[in-house]
C-alpha cells in the first residue's frame, strides 16, 4: 500500500485523504553505550512506524524526538525533557492529530522512560474524544515477544536486541569496536524506582550483550514487530467498528 508521510503532502492532497489511522513515533535523545547513535530510540520507533504504515496504508506523522530520560541523565548525549513538559507537549500533538479527524492514533514508542506518561496522555484524551481511540505500543516489548525471546539471549538498553536492530537500520552509524556487554539482573518483581538500581543496571549506558548482535537478527525482529502491530491495529479497528454499531442501534 505504501506509507503516507503527511509532511510530504500538499494541503489539497491532505484534504482529499480519509483520516483513519495516524501513526506517531516517539523516541528519545539518549546515550546508548559507546557504540550506538544517541538518536537510536527515535530512529527505531520511526522505522517501526514506517513499516506499519506501509502495511496498512496509514498516515505517518513526523516523530517526537525528545523524551524523558531521567535514568540515563548522568551520561553525556542525553537530553532529558521534564516529565510535565513531555506530557503536555505530547498531549497537545495527539490532540491536534485527533482534531484533524483521525479515528485512531497509534503511538509507536521507542523509549521506556516515556511509557507511563504516554499511557496517561492516551487515557486523558480518550475521554475528551469519546468516539476515537489511542493506542500506545512499546514496540520492543509489547509485541512479538516470542520472536524476541528466540532471537535474543541478552536483550536490554543498547544490548543484543537494540544493537541488532541498529546494525540493520543504520549499519554505518554503529561502532561495534566500542560495543560492550553488561549484565545486571535483580530478582525484584514489582516496579521499583531507585537511582541506585539505575546506576547498577546502566554503569555504561548498556544492558545486555551488545557484542552478540547481528543485522539479520535485527531484521527478523523488526519484521515480526511490524507484522504484530499491524495485526493488532486491524483487530482494534474491528472491535471499534462493532462497538460503534452497537451504539447506533
Ligand atoms: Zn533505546
Amino acid at each position: 500500500m505504501g506509507a503516507q508521510k503527511i509532511w510530504l503532502m500538499s494541503g489539497k492532497r491532505f484534504d482529499s485523504e480519509l483520516k483513519l489511522v495516524a501513526i506517531l513515533p516517539v523516541g528519545s535523545v539518549e546515550r546508548h553505550g559507546d557504540h550506538l547513535p544517541i538518536g537510536t530510540d527515535t530512529l527505531e520507533a520511526e522505522a517501526v512506524a514506517l513499516m506499519v504504515s506501509e502495511k496498512l496504508g496509514a498516515h505517518l506523522f513526523p516523530p517526537i524526538w525528545y523524551g524523558s530520560s531521567m535514568g540515563l541523565k548522568r551520561f553525556s548525549g542525553t537530553i532529558d525533557v521534564e516529565p510535565n513538559a513531555f506530557h503536555n507537549y505530547v498531549k497537545s500533538v495527539i490532540r491536534e492529530i485527533l482534531r484533524n479527524g483521525y479515528s485512531l492514533v497509534v503511538v509507536v514508542n521507542g523509549h521506556g522512560g516515556n511509557s507511563y506518561m504516554l499511557r496517561e496522555v492516551a487515557r486523558e484524551l480518550a475521554y475528551d474524544f469519546k468516539d476515537r481511540a489511542i493506542v500506545v505500543v512499546d514496540w520492543w516489548r509489547d509485541v512479538a515477544q516470542k520472536v524476541r525471546e528466540t532471537l535474543f539471549e541478552f536483550p536490554g538498553h543498547a544490548g543484543e536486541d537494540e544493537t541488532s536492530v541498529m546494525m540493520y537500520l543504520t549499519p554505518n552509524y554503529v561502532d561495534m569496536d566500542s560495543a560492550k556487554d553488561h549484565l545486571y539482573v535483580t530478582n525484584i518483581k514489582v516496579s521499583t524506582f531507585s537511582a541506585l538500581v539505575d546506576e547498577a543496571t546502566y554503569p555504561e549506558a548498556v544492558l545486555g550483550k551488545a557484542t552478540r548482535a547481528s543485522p539479520e537478527k535485527g531484521r527478523q525482529f523488526l519484521e515480526a514487530v511490524a507484522e504484530d502491530i499491524a495485526n493488532e491495529i486491524k483487530k482494534i479497528q474491528q472491535v471499534l467498528r462493532e462497538l460503534s454499531k452497537c451504539k447506533a442501534v
